[in-house]
């Protein structure tokens, strides 16, 4: 079993009126998805991105799913993204057989790399999927105008991005689709939960068909048609309405989430600038609580081992540390159905060398501060 750590890397809670609207929506009889806490959640989110409409989904990885489905892509085709993400990014689209096409990096956002994404475009080259890693935005002008010259989708993976910008503009609100997560571990969270914005008014409509199961049913409630039919291809993406009052409650806090978990990256940054001076670990290449929206706080060790060595000692100091991604083009499913769109040297050594500290709403200045000393006693021990 797994001890339990004294500072965990993240500890869910109520901000708000979670529990009223969940009362609200039972007393009102309103249990399954599309009702009036839904319609918050889609208005909240188009205000939020200026997008052409919103959707609640039960992921970030149904959003996804979605997003393949309206960009038709299909066997034979490609789709770029970064190897550095989780894996729905790529498994959304080769669900539907189209072939993932991973490219590095950046070394200062962990986002991609526009001038390698340029060059992996080929003949097949159908969508591309740029992911805002720890809630910073990727080049998504470079990243427009490359998809506009080639025609191409751009279906921004927004799941850790929720009220970030760039340039002025909300992430998820850019590309003609936007995909973001509510998990547990987001900023905002109904637990489980997602949403796609739909920012290309030519793809509403069939949104509307695909999350409803393949049916019109959207279209024949709104008096537009007389029959409630089959049309085209669907599943069974909305979650229902208590997973929406939860949601809203929590959206309706969302800037206050936003600047507290701010205010903990910001600390970390003050805290460890000494051993970033110093080389000892280097810090992000752009100020997180910043450029971010306070989703996460990392750092890079100098190699696996002196990683291996600082988690240990984390863990033995109770502190829920972690490190991630397993890169997708040398993962088994990556290597089976993706290849690589250029070399790698950026996402193998941040895989190797990443570490994440808790961050999340209501964490004590006792706890972080027992986070920073760990981390500097590591530092004070070890040889450099
Ligand atoms: C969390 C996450 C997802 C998956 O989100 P779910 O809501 O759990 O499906 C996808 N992509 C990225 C970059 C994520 O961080």
């Amino acid at each position: 079993m797994r001890q339990r750590e004294a500072v965990p890397f993240g500890r869910p809670r109520i901000v708000g009126h979670e529990l009223d609207y969940i009362a609200q929506a039972v007393a009102a009889g309103e249990l399954s998805g599309d009702r009036s806490f839904t319609a918050r959640c889609h208005r909240w989110l188009e205000a939020t991105c200026s997008s052409t409409r919103a959707f609640l989904t039960h992921s970030c990885t149904a959003a996804l799913e979605m997003a393949a489905i309206l960009t038709e892509v299909g066997p034979g085709d490609e789709v770029i993204m970064p190897s550095y993400t989780f894996v729905s990014t790529a498994n959304a689209f080769t669900l539907r057989g189209a072939t993932p096409v991973f490219v590095d990096v950046r070394a200062d956002t962990l986002n991609l790399d526009e001038q390698l994404v340029a060059a992996a475009v080929t003949e097949r080259t159908r969508a591309i999927v740029p992911v805002h890693y720890a809630g910073v935005a990727a080049e998504m002008g470079a990243l427009m105008k490359l998809a506009d010259r080639h025609d191409l989708w751009v279906v921004e993976d927004a799941a850790q991005a929720l009220l970030s910008t760039f340039e002025d503009r909300a992430l998820g609100g850019i590309g003609h689709l936007g995909c973001f997560s509510f998990h547990e571990t987001k900023n905002v969270t109904s637990g489980e939960g997602g949403a796609l914005t739909v920012n290309d008014p030519r793809l509403v409509e069939r949104a509307e068909v695909v999350r409803e199961k393949g049916t019109n049913r959207s279209q024949f409630f709104r008096g537009a048609t007389d029959k409630y039919t089959w049309v085209d291809v669907g599943s069974s993406y909305l979650p229902g309405e208590l997973i929406a009052a939860f949601l809203y409650a929590q959206l309706e806090r969302a800037n206050d989430i936003t600047a507290e978990r701010r205010a903990v990256v910001r600390r970390y940054e003050e805290a460890f600038a000494g051993l970033h001076a110093d080389g000892r670990i280097a810090l992000p290449g752009v100020r997180l609580s910043e450029r971010g929206n306070g989703h996460m706080f990392y750092f890079l060790a100098t190699d696996l081992a002196a990683r291996t060595g600082l988690l240990d000692h984390l863990r033995g100091c109770g502190v829920g540390a972690v490190f991630h991604y397993v890169p997708l083009h040398s993962s088994p499913a990556g290597e089976r159905y993706g290849r690589t769109g250029s070399a790698m040297p950026v996402t193998d050594a941040v895989a190797d060398r990443l570490v994440r500290l808790p961050v999340y709403g209501g964490i004590t200045e006792a706890e972080q501060e027992r986070v920073v000393a760990a981390v500097l006693d590591y530092f004070a021990r070890a040889t450099p």
